[in-house]
This record gives C-alpha cells, structure tokens and sequence, in this order.
C-alpha cells in the first residue's frame, strides 16, 4: 500500500460529515488534482467523544459510496502508541505512530556506540545535495542526537511490529510523528532520526516532525516564516538525501500537523514543494466541527441557539476543556465576549467572530480557541447536537465543503500548478 504524493488528513468528530469533506476532494481531482483523503481521529478525541474507530471508517466507506470517488482513502489511528494501538488495528490502514514521550529518555548500555559503529557516514561534515552547506557533525554531536531519539524509535519499532503482527505488511500506512514536543528538530536530528528508522526497519512513508514556531488550534501560525520556510526546506533535502542512503521508502513525504488553519505557510510550502517536486501530507483535522458550528450559527433559529448554548457551556468549562491542549492554544480571556453579549447577537455576527477569516476585524481567535476545544460539550449534548446537525444538514455541509476547499486545498494544491 502507497501512499499517493498528495493526501490531507481530514478530522469529523461526530462522524456526519465525510461526505461534504469528500467534495472538496472531488472537486480538486476535477480540476486534475489527485489529493487523497484520510480521516483522522486519535484515541483522545475517541475517548472524549465516546466512538470507536470502526465508527471512522463505516462514515468513510459510506462517503466514498455516496460520492463515487475512484481513488484512494484511508483511515488513521491518529497519534497511537503501544498501549493504544490495539482498537484500531482491524478499523485503520493508516497508523501515525506518536513516539514524542520516549524522546530524550535513556537509551540502553551501548545502544549509542552501536549505532555509531553502524553509521561511520555521520561524522565530519555531511553534505547533502540542495542545503546551503554540510551539517556539521562532530561525533559528541551526532551521539547526543543518538542518544535524545534512540528510545524513541526502537518504541516506534514495536509500535509497528505489533500492527505488522495482526495485518499485512503491505496493508497499511505507517507515519511517525514528533510534532509534539517543545524544541524543533534540527537537520542533523531529523538525519539521525531516519538512519534509525531504517535500522529499526520501519517502513515509514511519511514523517512529522516538529517545526518551528506556534502552532495553535484551528487559528494561524505564530513565528518567523521565513525560518519555518529554510527548516522546511531543509527537512525536505535531508528526506531526499535518507531515502537513498538508507533505502527508506521512495515516497517518504513530510507531514505537517498544524492544528489547522495555518494560512501564512501555505504558500512557504507550496513553494517548496514546487522547488523539490515533494509529496506532502497535510492534516486539517478539528477545522471540521468548527465548521458545524459555523453552519448551526448560520442557520438561525434552533441552529443559533443552539451555538449559543455551546459557546457558554464552553466559557463556563473553560479550565477544564483548554486543560489537555494547554501547549496548542493561546486563549486570550479578555477578548472572550461574555454570554449575554453573545445571546444578543445576530447569525452573523456569530459567523463573523467564528469564522477564520483574519481581513475581518469582528474576527474573534480566542472564541475560535475556545470553541476549537469545546466539542466535548457539544458530545455532552449528544442526540440533540446530532439531530440540530442533521436539521441545518444543506448549511453545515457547504460550509464544510468551503472551508476544506477554499482555505486549504486551494491554496496549497490548485494555485499553482505543482509538478
Ligand atoms: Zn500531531
């Protein structure tokens, strides 16, 4: 099983939107852009939501029926490790194997100067074709990388081997993903990472690591984006420059887990891509419900009170639900509206402090956050949330379909033409 050279990761935490989601796919492949799609969700989202995975791929089956879409899809076992993998193994064909609380713990007696012994070729000056200059690396450097990520990937290894053991081999996707951590890899990081990938044999065919700057859910990049465009450039040449040194897969593509909704980089990116003629997976995932809440809003009636409902639950609970995602959020309190202001308002001025649209100046980020992270209220409501869904269905759906389009695909696939 390949993975195609474009795919982006859609999230449906209720499961009723695969099918709205799949049009904007639709959409791109008629104007010639095969972009696959792969529905993602983790086991947190699983457990906060109470779903199982199975749930994940009967909407994707369901969808791709419904809409007739010819090619490729998948579905993700989103950031799983060893003691999580296990529910998703029969539902998924895409594992995104999440190894960043190993990183920097010990690694065993020997473990180090093995895998120097190993790699004679990374020390001195490594030079890889397409970076300004040679990563310099003096061999106490090249230890100390060993020695932050060797743990972490022999995990990564048992991870696989535990999916390899009950599917077949080439039945499923393996990604491995370091984006959460606080410090960004850097290319001699990334080169050690993947020299131990390949002695760990794991076939991985897409990798996300961490990069720099803030990404913060369902709202735009914080940082320097001319940084973020030399290390991604960077981490695209020291790709190309693995797979042939050790004879990783030859569609090895990066993944960029954004939290969404990161705007300013897209044309970084897609520059990027043009430059290298690299695949990229890209993951959108929790944009998706925010858009359910756009179309309730819109909707007016019910659907607006409703979305109203949600948002005070949200700022009653705020502790409670911005807790898990304290390192993916910058929430702004005082720019929180209160309850009775928003119980005043109108669809539209719902829409417009909701909506991610940053020339809006009624555009309200920290709501967004706030929002981004309150879907556990709207699970708490359970069949009422479902069936206001399904009564504003025609609304949520372009807004969905708009969103994953207009904001995403758009920009970063169909601008330009890529190679
Ligand atoms: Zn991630």
């Amino acid at each position: 099983m390949q993975l195609e050279k474009y795919s982006v990761g859609v999230g449906d935490r209720f499961g009723r939107q695969a099918e709205a989601q799949l049009q904007a796919f639709q959409t791109a492949a008629a104007q010639g852009v095969i972009i696959v799609p792969v529905w993602n969700k983790s086991n947190r989202e699983h457990h906060l939501i109470g779903s199982e995975p199975i749930a994940v791929r009967r909407a994707a089956d369901a969808a791709i029926q419904a809409v007739g879409w010819a090619h490729s899809y998948y579905v993700d076992a989103d950031h799983i490790g060893l003691k999580t993998v296990d529910r998703f193994i029969t539902a998924c064909d895409f594992f995104t194997i999440d190894v960043a609380d190993d990183i920097g713990k010990p690694p065993a007696p020997g473990a180090v100067k093995a895998f120097m012994r190993r790699h004679p070729e990374l020390e001195g000056d490594v030079e890889i074709p397409g970076m300004e200059r040679p990563i310099p690396c003096a061999r106490a450097d090249a230890e100390q990388a060993a020695s932050k990520f060797l743990r972490a990937i022999e995990e990564a290894g048992r991870v696989y081997r535990r999916i390899g053991a009950a599917k077949a081999e080439d039945s499923f996707i393996a990604e491995l993903s370091m984006d959460e951590t606080d410090r960004s890899q850097t290319p001699l990081e990334l080169l050690i990472i993947l020299a131990a990938i390949a002695d760990e044999n794991i076939p991985i065919q897409t990798l996300a690591p961490k990069f720099t700057g803030r990404f913060n859910k369902g709202v735009d990049y914080v940082g320097d984006v001319i940084r973020f465009e030399r290390e991604f450039n960077d981490d695209l040449c020291v790709i190309r420059h693995a797979i042939r040194q050790y004879r990783l897969p030859a569609n090895l593509k990066l993944s960029v887990h954004s939290g969404s909704d990161k705007f300013s980089l897209y044309k970084p990116i897609r520059d990027a891509l043009k430059r290298h003629n690299a695949g990229l997976h890209l993951k959108t995932a929790g944009t998706t419900w925010l858009e359910e809440l756009t179309g309730l809003a819109e909707s007016g009636g019910d659907g607006l009170i409703l979305a109203k409902q949600i948002y005070e639950q949200a700022l009653a609970h705020l502790e409670e639900l911005c807790a898990p995602y304290a390192s993916v959020i910058d929430i702004d309190r005082k720019g929180l509206p209160s309850t009775t202001s928003v119980n005043g308002w109108t669809r539209e001025q719902f829409v417009r402090a909701l909506r991610h649209d940053p020339s809006d100046p009624q555009f309200n980020p920290s709501l967004r956050q706030l929002l981004h992270v309150g879907f556990k209220v709207a699970a708490r409501l359970g069949s009422r949330y479902l069936q206001q869904l399904e009564a504003c269905k025609p609304i949520i759906a372009r807004n969905v379909t708009r969103n994953l389009l207009e904001r995403h695909i758009r920009p970063l696939f169909l601008m330009i033409p890529l190679c």
